[in-house]
């Protein structure tokens, strides 16, 4: 390890830990100590896409007897919950999409504790954060990086670095350990293209190795961004308020850039890692807890930052990141071994990193019609965020659940 825990500090992480964990519900589907329990026959149901929202629904619906099938366009679960591990060498891993997880995100924490994942922190709790303000680099505590992120970026990490969370072994673990106990029921590289519904059955087309294939049930779930649901035909259409809102949602622009170094270089200087600009840029060390010498620092950026790295060509992205990187963390270019990066603007099953809708507009948007539920983090009041994808998933298994 780049530098061992003392015995405190481990203490320390050990009981965070397990505090978190004491707020999440023991039974991720009993939210407010309502069992979840099947009523009636069981329901054929369609689920679009096996990111969080579709899977955690799905996942709670098989429990209570339900026969569910997920069509997922990608050849992996997950979505936004994306772990880079190549071209990475040494076993060092790093996050695309999903990594922090706040104590109060209760579901979130008991799908982790179910699926016997473990947390650590996300921050280190030693050694000083870097920032950049107007090309002025300082070196800070805690408590100061804290003002600079919220300054910068609008996340409030509070008084405690410890408070934040990340999936031992990467975020996708997470999506895997439910796709694991679904597996029967996936079919991968399966994008939807059209969705026909009435009283008493739906109907959906999706493409699979470029022939079309229609699925039939009682009951679907569309859990993917809106940016793709306007691609999808529904026939009836649905009703003009929910078609407006899908038309009119806007996303978020967010790139990420990683360069894995061959030495923990800015270690021997007293720094952690972790950086902010004021363009809007984080800066993270994500194998600050993981084993070896090498690293990986990536950069977060946002906004019209964001959609200028995007622009760039994939060498060109890295080659900026690099001058960027060794204003805050000089000695970077002696020491980079090479990069990747993701821009979510581009990926062609997100198109954005997360919705900009706010939940009281959307709250009428989320409820069925007919026969047709719509779930995804932009549906709940955690809007981008895993715990709101999870907060979807439980309503519209209720939904479905309780129709008759
Ligand atoms: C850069 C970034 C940082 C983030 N950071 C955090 C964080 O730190 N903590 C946190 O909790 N959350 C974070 N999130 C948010 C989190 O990843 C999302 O809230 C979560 O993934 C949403 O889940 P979902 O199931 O609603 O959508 P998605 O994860 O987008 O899943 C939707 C699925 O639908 C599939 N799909 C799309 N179209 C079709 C189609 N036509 N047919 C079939 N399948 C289709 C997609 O391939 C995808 O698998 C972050 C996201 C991003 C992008």
């Amino acid at each position: 390890m780049a530098h061992p825990l003392s015995r405190r500090d481990f203490l320390r992480h050990s009981l965070l830990a397990a505090a978190a964990l004491s707020l999440a519900p023991l039974d991720a589907l009993a939210l407010g100590n309502k069992p979840f329990v099947r009523k009636g026959p069981p329901k054929k149901v369609i689920v679009i896409g096996a990111g969080p929202a579709g899977l955690s629904a799905a996942y709670e619906l098989v429990q209570v007897g339900h026969d569910v099938t997920i069509l997922e366009a990608r050849t992996r679960p997950g979505g936004r919950v994306y772990t880079i591990r190549e071209p990475f060498s040494d076993g060092m891993y790093a996050e695309a999409g999903a990594a922090r997880i706040p104590p109060n995100h209760g579901l979130t924490l008991a799908y982790i504790k179910r699926f016997n994942l473990s947390l650590d922190p996300v921050y280190p709790a030693t050694l000083s954060f870097v920032s950049s303000n107007q090309s002025k680099r300082s070196e800070l505590t805690w408590k100061g990086y804290a003002s600079a992120v919220e300054r910068a970026v609008g996340i409030d990490l509070g008084r405690d670095s410890q408070r934040w969370f990340k999936i031992r072994g990467g975020s996708d673990l997470l999506p895997k350990a439910f796709a694991a106990r679904l597996t029967e029921k996936i079919l991968y590289g399966s994008p939807v293209v059209k969705i026909a519904h009435d009283a008493r059955s739906v109907r959906v087309t999706f493409s699979q190795a470029g022939s079309y294939q229609t699925l039939t049930g009682e009951h679907l779930i569309c859990a993917i961004p809106f940016a793709l649901l306007r691609r999808i035909e529904v026939s009836p259409p649905f009703s003009p308020k929910k078609r407006q809102a899908i038309q009119d949602m806007t996303y978020a622009s967010v790139a990420r850039v990683f360069l894995q170094v061959r030495k923990r270089y800015w270690l021997e200087k007293g720094v952690n890692g972790f950086a902010v600009t004021d363009d809007p840029m984080e800066i993270w060390h994500p194998t600050f807890n993981q084993p070896g010498k090498r690293g990986i620092l990536l950069s977060y950026t946002r906004q019209h930052y964001a959609q200028r790295i995007t622009a760039m060509k994939e060498s060109e992205r890295i080659t900026h990141m690099l001058g960027q990187m060794e204003k805050l963390f000089p000695g970077i270019r002696q020491h980079c071994e090479g990069g990747v990066t993701k821009c979510w603007d581009e990926d062609e099953w997100t198109r954005g990193a997360w919705a900009e809708g706010s939940w009281w507009q959307l709250k009428k948007i989320a409820q069925p019609e007919g026969r047709v539920h719509l779930a995804g983090d932009h549906l709940s009041s955690a809007s981008s965020w895993m715990q709101g994808a999870f907060e979807s998933g439980q309503r519209v298994a209720h939904e479905i659940n309780d129709a008759p």
